[in-house]
């Protein structure tokens, strides 16, 4: 089954959309000893589809490495584990120059990218959105994880790019 991993900085809302998408439904804890550090997978459907979302919520690399080089784990973890990748930002923190270096990345290896800027959670975030497309894709989609706005066509373009 298709792995779909949500990448992003620190604070954007990773796990608040994880725990939306997958409501009641048993995550998977996976842990496997040494080879990686934990991760949370859990079977999402949507239109008949079935995906595992793939939280990289568990991945702490060294406080002291910073928040470089925790995202840059999780770059390497999504680039080798997925399927497809959902670059999350944060509406109110604006774009932000990792978010480019994030997409470089991911456009090298050539893996099916989704960009959605999270918290947007009402008109006046609505008009920030437009930043996000210096990040040189086709289509940002706007949501708000936590009042659930947008979350439906986030779904839309996972099942439509799997
Ligand atoms: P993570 O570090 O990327 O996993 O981010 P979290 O899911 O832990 O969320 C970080 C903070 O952002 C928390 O305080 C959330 O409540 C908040 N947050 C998440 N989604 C939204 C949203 O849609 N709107 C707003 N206003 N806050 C949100
Ligand atoms: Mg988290």
């Amino acid at each position: 089954m298709a792995i779909v991993a949500i990448i992003g900085r620190p604070n954007v809302g990773k796990s608040t959309l994880f725990n939306r998408l997958t409501q009641s439904r048993r995550a998977i804890v996976d842990d496997l000893p040494g080879v990686t550090r934990d991760r949370l997978y859990a079977d999402v459907e949507w239109q008949g589809r079935h995906f595992f979302l793939m939280d990289t919520a568990g991945i702490m690399s060294d406080a002291r490495d910073g928040v470089e080089a925790e995202v840059q784990e999780q770059v390497k973890l999504a680039i080798n584990e997925s399927d497809l990748v959902v670059l999350l930002c944060d509406v109110r923190s604006g774009l932000h120059p990792e978010e480019k270096e994030i997409v470089r990345e991911i456009r090298r290896v050539e893996k099916p990218l989704i960009v959605a800027v999270n918290k947007v959670d009402g008109p006046r975030q609505e008009e920030l959105v437009g930043e996000f497309y210096e990040l040189g894709v086709e289509e940002v989609i706007p949501l708000s994880a936590i009042h659930g706005h947008g979350v439906e066509d986030l779904l839309d373009r996972i099942v439509d790019k799997l």
